[in-house]
């Protein structure tokens, strides 16, 4: 869909910013829209309406009823398919509105930080084609119980790999696998339609052990041609209450004739603040066998430094919030600058997440970042084309 086939809606109660924003909307070439100056005119519009906009571009900071108050009305009535956020807003705040609307079927597309420009609204509604689509693959692809079951024992579920590099001399030194789910009629699924239902039946610990088992398999046969690479594999928050996980874990690496300290288990920060206590004796046995582990997404989940110095972490991931677009971003700098701080501090080596652009790719390497991993470097690709990929990748020129 062009963007001229959009129809949008403005809620903004500043009459010049408003104004503003329909005037660049219009530069756009966005044919359909409308404006409102607060919330509740807005709801009163939207619920009169036979066709909802596409998007409503809502700023959050609204006399009467605020931003959050009425994306969280306009997602539980289902008035439109998707929100952008007109204020700067950190990712952590960003992923709390996204999950709140998301619960309801809305997509919040992303913020945009005021002043609005032209680029910074064809940025984020440039994404609406993709965000529905990845959405409407929720609704093509069936996910039954049943047919994950089949899905795990037939082994149609396989790592994909995504390169991390160093930021100093950009060479190659783990991959993540992100599993994928490829279907018998050639539609690849992506975990974030799997993996939910795969926590909640229970099939967790088959899933991680199948995806550590095959990426050691691809692993060696990259160190057959010369390429070392240590392993990133993602570990559900259920690992830790799974008292067997150390043990099988090491067993499987054994088998498969790789090291554990070439394996970094990645978990979120979220899951293991939640229930940190319990998880410290499977954490703490993971890492006398020799695993790494990493805390993946940091920056979301709101760990102070005392919890983060009693877990027993030998990484950090700054959670691709942060990083995309950090360079024009003060504040996404600053959690960065805090993030590699306190590394520096707990000795943890750094992965950036979600490296897209040069100029992103720069300030990480000048703020001195270990690692990065992100679409600049290469996509998550299949094992059989990840050294056709690592090929391809150059260093940017400084
Ligand atoms: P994650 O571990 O934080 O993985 C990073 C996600 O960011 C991946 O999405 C990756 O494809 C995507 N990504 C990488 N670079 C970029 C970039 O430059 N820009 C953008 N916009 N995105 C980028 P993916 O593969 O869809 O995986 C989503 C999440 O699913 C993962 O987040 C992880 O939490 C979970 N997951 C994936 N595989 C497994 C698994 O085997 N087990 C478990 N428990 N969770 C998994
Ligand atoms: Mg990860
Ligand atoms: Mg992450």
């Amino acid at each position: 869909m062009s963007l001229s086939q959009l129809s949008v809606m403005v809620v903004e109660d500043h009459g010049f910013q408003r104004r503003m924003a329909l005037r660049l909307l219009t530069d756009l070439g966005i044919g359909g829209l409308s404006e409102a100056a607060d919330g509740h005119s807005a709801l009163h519009l939207l619920e009169g309406s036979s066709q909802p906009p596409d998007v409503l571009l809502v700023d959050l900071d609204m006399p009467g009823m605020d931003g959050i108050e009425f994306i969280g009305h306009v997602a539980q009535r289902q008035l439109a398919r998707a929100v952008v956020v007109a204020s700067a807003l950190d990712p952590a705040l960003l992923n709390t509105v996204q999950t709140m609307a998301r619960a309801y079927g809305l997509r919040v597309l992303g913020s945009v930080e005021k002043p609005l420009t032209r680029d910074k609204l064809a940025a984020v509604l440039g994404s609406f084609d993709d965000q529905l689509h990845a959405y409407d693959d929720d609704e093509v692809v069936e996910v039954t119980v049943a047919n994950l079951r089949d899905a795990l024992a037939n082994n149609e579920i396989e790592p994909w790999f995504q390169p991390q590099v160093e930021l100093g001399n950009g060479k190659p030194v783990a991959v993540e696998a992100l599993a994928r789910w490829r279907r018998n009629d050639g539609h690849v699924v992506r975990p974030v339609h799997f993996i939910p239902l795969i926590e909640r039946e229970g099939m967790v610990s088959e899933l991680t052990d199948h995806m550590l088992a095959q990426s050691c398999r691809w692993k060696r046969q990259w160190d057959q041609q010369g390429i070392r690479l240590n392993l990133a594999i993602n570990v559900s928050p259920q690992v830790l209450g799974d008292e067997g996980a150390a043990d099988r874990y090491q067993e499987i690496v054994r088998r498969e004739g790789v090291a554990p300290n070439e394996v970094i288990l990645e978990l979120t920060e979220s899951s293991v603040m939640a229930d940190a206590a319990r998880g410290l004796g499977v954490l703490a046995r993971l890492r006398l066998k020799g695993f790494g582990l990493s805390i993946d997404d940091f920056g979301t989940g709101y760990s102070s430094l005392s919890q983060l110095s009693q877990i027993p972490f030998t990484e950090l991931k700054i959670d691709q919030g942060f990083v995309s677009g950090a360079h024009k971003q003060p504040r996404k700098r600053a959690v960065i600058e805090a993030s590699l701080d306190l590394a520096r501090k707990l000795q943890l080596d750094v992965v950036a997440e979600g490296v897209e652009t040069v100029e992103d790719w720069q300030m990480l390497a000048d703020l001195g970042c270990g690692m990065a991993q992100g679409h600049l470097i290469a996509q998550p690709v299949p094992g059989e084309e990840l050294p056709a990929a690592l090929g391809r990748w150059r260093r940017p020129e400084h």
